[in-house]
């Protein structure tokens, strides 16, 4: 099962991406995630993408693409996977599309988790991220055990750069500008499927497990 999760930053998807990953035991691909561990690992990809993402901004398609497409031929993809963050513009999707047909797939399922821009701003002041894993928080939603520090690993929690009111309002502009086209992409090809992501988080994924199946 190929999936593409589509919705706003903040919305939820990376959260509902990985339960889908989890429940349906196919890989997690986060493009923002590699791109982190890109800049954490000072590799020339990360200190390129750290110009645009700190600003708010996409980085360039030609940056992001050949790694997707790479990524998905993979061992571990040959059942499906999930990508979260990805595609982000018409022409990444078109890329996409041209790459899966050239290998003889598709993506089955366009999953968009729809929330309102004025719950947005609130959701993404409360997240906070792992300085060293990267495990995502939300201080009411999903807070960690020791205020500020990671479950997971025990390192420090922050309020990530792109996650900072101003950078999120740019997000935002952003999303709709070149982001959001794709709903139309997908529902002319037949495989969008819209979630109410201001219900919880559990909702949200008893919801996406109705479309997806068991
Ligand atoms: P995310 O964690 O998915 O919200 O991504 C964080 C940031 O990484 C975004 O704001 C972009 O700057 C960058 N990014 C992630 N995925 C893409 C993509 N598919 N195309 C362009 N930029 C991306």
């Amino acid at each position: 099962m190929k999936i593409i999760m589509l919705g706003a930053p903040g919305a939820g998807k990376g959260t509902q991406a990985k339960k889908i990953a989890d429940n349906y035991g196919i890989p997690h691909i986060s493009t923002g995630d590699i791109f982190r561990a890109n800049i954490k690992n000072g590799t020339e990809l990360g200190r390129k993408a750290k110009e645009y993402m700190d600003q708010g901004l996409l980085v360039p398609d030609e940056l992001v693409v050949d790694l997707v497409v790479d990524r998905v031929q993979k061992d571990d993809c040959a059942k499906g996977y999930v990508l979260d963050g990805f595609p982000r513009t018409i022409p990444q999707a078109e890329a996409l599309d041209a790459a899966l047909t050239t290998l003889g797939t598709a993506v089955d399922y366009a999953i968009d988790v729809d929330v309102p821009d004025e719950n947005i701003v609130r959701r993404m002041s409360g997240r906070r991220a792992c300085v060293s894993c990267g495990a995502t928080y939300h201080i009411e939603h999903i807070p960690p055990v020791q205020e500020g520090i990671c479950d997971r690993c025990g390192s420090t929690l922050i309020l990530r750069d792109d996650d900072k009111p101003e950078t999120v309002t740019r997000r935002l502009e952003v999303y709709h500008a070149q982001t959001q086209p794709l709903i139309d992409y997908y529902s002319g090809k037949g495989i969008l499927r819209a979630v109410d992501g201001t219900k919880d988080m559990e909702a949200v994924f008893h919801e996406i497990t109705s479309i997806l199946g068991a």
